[in-house]
């Protein structure tokens, strides 16, 4: 097949072309000589990439597409679940458990970890840019720094990790949302004139689309914005501030002598948006200051993986475990109120909670019953509600 990226199809994927090769070796070995059987298989994180102390849960609805038409049960907490990698008494929490024959899964071994080591990692790293703007606006802008086949899950995870807006066509057409975006410096460039280039957007884009005028290419951030505001009066609804590093000094104050002029000159109702190798310290630093929206990037798009592993854990019914890891099937229990967790035996009550003395809820829950996919399809939507209710109970640090 003619293959212009170096991208899998899904059915290269879920065929098992993408595993490493030591599974289908292990595949091949347990058929030949007739030793398939029944496990047990959890996911589980060591611990958090950055110090982290939590992390968004994403990447099911790859997973749920993976595992259909396979013989197997597959368990999980809901997408979008905010996880720490331990429950109190330091027991790793189980995010996911796969059931069923090992040969009839171990070709899809990789590609299980790999849907939601990077879709967590981004969805972590989104959360808390959006944690660190404190309820300001947050786009995600970029897909420009990874592969383009997999734009679609970068700006999904940051969508579920509650940023209101993405800046791909395809992720938001995905998401069910319009896609966000101002303009390029090459517009303005094209004009030679800041005026020429936004009088041009403001005449050919679609009147639904946000007039937010790109204020730093040329001249100094604070006269530009002047000058947009003069252009469009009423009709232009923000500037952006995509100041280069190099020019930066202090980005806050920069922030602020705008909005200052602007005001004076009653523009009140032209919002700022600030973009441009921002992460989660430099947001939090802005949010302080007269920032309507942020545009965040690579800080996100490229988040480090969280380091799920699948280990087995039941062989035929028996507890079973390699050196470093816990034997025995485990359900993760949490308390609705406080979030507390509590690892404990399949099988076994997690009790109530010991701060709140409620009792705990069962998080793992199926999705997957014999290939046929069961529960867990929600819309990115729902998730990201689940993820901002969720920010409620946890802190940056
Ligand atoms: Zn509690």
């Amino acid at each position: 097949m003619l293959r212009l990226f170096n991208a899998a199809t899904d059915e290269e994927i879920k065929s098992g072309l993408t595993s490493d090769i030591y599974y289908l070796r292990t595949k091949s070995i347990i058929e030949a000589k007739g030793v398939d059987k029944e496990v047990v298989a959890e996911v589980t994180v060591g611990s958090l990439p950055e110090g982290w102390k939590w992390g968004v849960f994403c990447g099911l609805d790859e997973v749920i597409n993976l595992y259909a038409g396979l013989p197997v049960d597959v368990y999980s907490l809901p997408e979008g679940t905010i996880f720490p990698s331990r429950d109190a008494r330091g027991y790793r929490i189980p995010q996911m458990a796969i059931v069923g024959k090992y040969g009839s899964f171990v070709s899809v071994e990789t590609a299980t970890v790999g849907l939601i080591c990077q879709a967590s990692g981004v969805a972590t790293a989104a959360a808390r840019v959006k944690k660190a703007a404190g309820g300001k606006t947050v786009f995600a802008f970029g897909i420009r720094r990874m592969h383009p086949a997999i734009a679609p899950m970068l700006d999904r995870s940051a969508y579920i990790g509650g940023f209101e807006g993405v800046s791909g066509v395809m992720g938001a057409k995905l998401l069910g949302i319009p896609p966000s975006g101002t303009m390029p410096h090459p517009l303005i460039l094209i004009f030679g004139k800041q005026e020429a280039a936004w009088s041009a957007f403001h005449e050919v884009v679609d009147p639904s689309v946000p007039r937010i005028a790109l204020v730093d290419t040329i001249c100094d951030e604070k006269f530009e914005a002047i000058r947009a505001a003069e252009l469009l009066g009423e009709r232009l609804d923000g500037v952006r501030l995509d100041t280069p590093g190099s020019r930066r000094g202090d980005f806050l104050e920069i922030v602020k002598e705008v909005r200052w002029e602007l005001d004076l000159r009653g523009y009140r109702h032209v919002k700022i948006y600030v973009s441009g190798g921002l992460n989660e310290s430099s947001v939090s630093k802005l949010a302080a200051g007269p920032v309507d929206g942020f545009g965040v990037g690579t800080s996100v798009s490229n988040a480090p993986t969280i380091d799920f592993s699948l280990d087995l854990v039941e062989v035929e019914g028996k507890p079973v475990s390699k050196r470093g890891k816990y034997g025995g099937r485990k359900q993760a229990w949490r308390c609705p109120q406080c979030h507390e967790w509590v690892v404990a035996p399949w099988g076994l009550s997690g009790g109530d909670c010991p701060s709140c003395r409620v009792p705990l809820e069962p998080m793992l829950r199926k999705v997957v019953e014999n290939g046929v996919p069961v529960a867990g399809r929600e819309t990115p939507s729902v998730i990201r509600e689940r993820v901002l209710n969720e920010l409620e109970f946890h802190s940056l640090e």
